[in-house]
């Protein structure tokens, strides 16, 4: 009646090591450790793409103008 079920279906592995298996805590990572890894190279990639070159080209000095325009 009831199939047996493959080891990999309960006991998924872990997303970053596929080594062991997953903690409750750490889904769907095995550990802190994993957990970490895998956050802070999506942290790095992030960040790597909000502080590019595009963030510069909005650092005009049209503020420092208008307050100049302001007491004017
Ligand atoms: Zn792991």
């Amino acid at each position: 009646m009831s199939k047996p079920v493959p080891d990999s279906l309960r006991q998924p592995k872990c997303a970053r090591c596929r080594k062991h298996p997953v903690l409750a805590d750490y889904r769907p990572f095995c550990s802190k450790r994993c957990a970490d890894a895998d956050l802070g190279s999506w942290l790095n990639g992030a960040y790597a793409i909000a502080g590019g070159p595009a963030e510069d080209a909005d650092d005009t000095p049209d503020t420092a103008k208008r307050r100049l325009d302001e007491e004017d």
